[in-house]
């Protein structure tokens, strides 16, 4: 016979705090996020590092069938959250994945690491954004700045390349006419000081 309890031992939420850190939640969200969940070897490489992370059966949430077709499940629940463009959209993308993930009640005792990632990825939604390369082979990424488009210098580089070339047939030429101009009036000034 189980009993029904409303709140969790407070040894336990004080051990889920301390394992869960903010660092570790990022790290798992953007490995999660990259996953190629038809690649069963890099499932294999996730779940052994990331079991800890990935949510808990209990009482109402059953047993996991597949583990292959639960993590497409829930990796797809999260891309449709990270994908909205706005944070508020994201964030009530992610109270929705949230509160799934909590229901039917019985759940709610039993928090596990994934409540807490997800609670984790509430806090950084406003910094979630999917890289600009299109040749990006992890997209899903949290900016550390909020102007960022490329998850990294790598992905950004063929776009500060491509903005470049376009800066220099534009304005090339009139830059250096101007920076012709310059040097042989600094010439001239030179010229006239004596040296
Ligand atoms: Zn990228």
């Amino acid at each position: 016979m189980t009993t029904l309890k409303n709140s969790i031992a407070p040894d336990t939420l004080q051990t889920l705090v301390k394992r869960v850190r903010p660092a570790l939640a990022e790290s798992f969200l953007a490995e999660f996020m990259n996953l190629d969940v038809i690649d069963a070897a890099a499932v294999e490489r996730f779940v052994r590092r990331f079991r800890n992370f990935l949510p808990q059966p209990g009482s109402g949430r059953g047993l996991v069938e597949n583990l292959q077709d639960a993590l497409r499940d829930w990796q797809a629940n999260l891309h449709g959250a990270w994908r909205q463009p706005l944070t508020l959209g994201r964030e009530v993308a992610l109270l929705r994945v949230i509160s799934a993930h909590l229901t039917p009640p019985e759940a709610q005792a039993i928090t596990d690491a994934y409540t807490m990632v997800l609670l984790h990825a509430l806090h950084v939604a406003d910094r979630m954004r999917i890289c600009q390369n299109h040749e990006c082979g992890a997209p899903y990424f949290l900016a550390e700045r909020r102007s960022q488009k490329y998850c990294s210098e790598p992905c950004a580089r063929p776009a500060q390349a491509e903005f470049k070339a376009r800066w220099w047939s534009a304005h090339g030429n009139e830059w250096q006419q101007k920076r012709r101009a310059r040097a042989k009036r600094q010439k001239t000034k030179s010229h006239k000081g004596g040296n």
